[in-house]
């Protein structure tokens, strides 16, 4: 890997700790933040000392410590300077939101919020990095049948296209990659968002103010007035919203949204206890997307370890035996899986793993830091709408049978998803065990 000449800022930032340069600590810390990738920093007081730790990949670390003494200095400090928070007051929690420009030059919004605790106040900042690009859907990592799902669902004039998610699995990409897509000249979109994270060319995007009685209802009832092609709802949160996304969808508009449910089955439960009908739910669904974020195998450490015995393995392949074997074999082809990958899965037990070692020096791997991951990769669920779901909806038949039978013509879940990347040497068991339950 070629270093790149570039400022070391975490040097400058542990320089200003050691001068107790409150200012400078401040500028450097968000400046780091942003250069490793980090989605959140923490400050946090305890007995003695302070702590500094990013998220990076989803995953917490320390990356700097600092005396305590001058932490109410720094509390104070972006107090004063969100111009949204009163410095004063220490009883309560308060939250900010604030455009900064970082040393590297990055235009960055921070959503900020302070929460007193026995130690002191701890200060949580979210950062949304916006020079950050909007991926093409190709590089989100939906491959396979999933992709020609997704695919032929932006192409329908109407209909509901949901996004399930729990906190931090990447919905908002994919919904602004999904808008992205379809963002064109011959078309109207709207959309209503809580917040605006990225203002993309050619969309009306509206943020929302539920404080003045701005819904995602209301507006839903204003977009159709505004001749719209595509709406875009943050999230379906009650039946009013549902209903009104699908009325939209029934008269003939495409509609996005997401729903806060674990799985792409479990939100036909969950738009039911809404108080939607089966027969809406029919009429209205085109697809339903399930994701989370796993964090990619580092390619510089990564290495081909035998999982023979490994109680995983034992899981993923019953996972592949379950899988109707024409499917599979078109699944595999269309995900250009290499008889290599192939067999080093099935008949040499391989997968490709971190060890977090420098293959060459044998110190901690320079790229992952010694984690054995480096970036993070979407694994995704697909459940379409295809005639012979909506007859089951029409016909009653319970929700588990409903998953069971997309299963069985061959659904594409997180498991699947997750397996497919790993024989790519993508993944490892981990990341895609993290999120999936084995039923024994
Ligand atoms: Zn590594």
């Amino acid at each position: 890997m070629p270093e790149k000449p570039q400022q070391n800022w975490k040097e400058l930032l542990n320089q200003s700790i050691l001068q107790s340069d409150i200012v400078r600590i401040f500028d450097y810390l968000l400046t780091v933040g942003v250069e490793e990738g980090a989605s959140d920093i923490h400050i946090e007081p305890f007995e003695n000392y302070c702590r500094i730790r990013l998220r990076i990949d989803g995953v917490l670390s320390e990356l700097v410590q600092y005396p305590k003494s001058f932490h109410e200095s720094i509390i104070s400090k972006f107090k004063i300077e969100s111009g949204q928070m009163r410095p004063d007051e220490k009883r309560l929690p308060q939250d900010a939101r604030v455009s900064v420009i970082t040393q590297s030059n990055k235009e960055i919004d921070l959503r900020a919020n302070t929460l007193p605790t026995v130690r002191g106040e701890k200060l949580v900042m979210r950062i949304v990095d916006k020079s950050k690009k909007i991926p093409l859907l190709k590089d989100l990592g939906i491959e396979g049948e999933n992709m020609n799902l997704i695919r032929q669902s932006l192409a329908y004039p109407n209909g509901i296209i949901l996004n399930t998610w729990p906190t931090g699995s990447g919905k908002t990409t994919t919904l602004y990659s999904c808008l992205a897509d379809v963002n064109k000249i011959e078309v109207n979109i709207t959309t209503f968002e809580d917040p605006v994270e990225n203002k993309m060319f050619g969309l009306n995007q509206s943020q929302m103010r539920s404080d003045i009685g701005f819904t995602f209802a209301s507006g839903l009832r204003s977009a159709l007035r505004q001749d719209p092609d595509i709406i875009m709802i943050w999230e379906i949160r009650d039946q009013e919203t549902l209903e009104m996304a699908m009325e939209s969808a029934m008269t003939g508009h495409l509609v996005f949204s997401t729903v806060h449910t674990n799985s792409a089955v479990e939100t036909i439960t969950r738009v039911l206890q809404m108080g939607a009908e089966r027969y809406m739910l029919a009429g209205t669904f085109n697809l339903v997307i399930a994701q989370r974020l796993g964090r990619k195998v580092c390619s510089h450490c990564g290495t081909k370890v035998s999982v023979k015995d490994h109680p995983q393995y034992n899981y993923a392949k019953r996972t592949f035996q379950n899988f109707d074997q024409d499917l599979l074999k078109q699944e595999i082809k269309l995900r250009k899986i290499t008889q290599e990958q192939w067999s080093d899965f099935f008949s040499r037990w391989y997968i490709t793993s971190g060890t977090g070692k420098d293959p060459a020096t044998g110190k901690i791997c320079p790229v992952c830091g010694g984690t054995g991951y480096k970036g993070r990769m979407g694994l995704y669920e697909m459940m379409n709408y295809n005639e012979d779901i909506k007859k089951m909806l029409l016909d009653n038949k319970p929700v588990f049978e409903i998953g069971k039978y997309a299963m069985q013509h061959g659904m594409i879940d997180l498991e699947r998803d997750g397996l497919f990347k790993l024989m790519q040497g993508h993944l490892d068991f981990n990341e895609i065990y993290r999120f999936v339950k084995i039923e024994k």
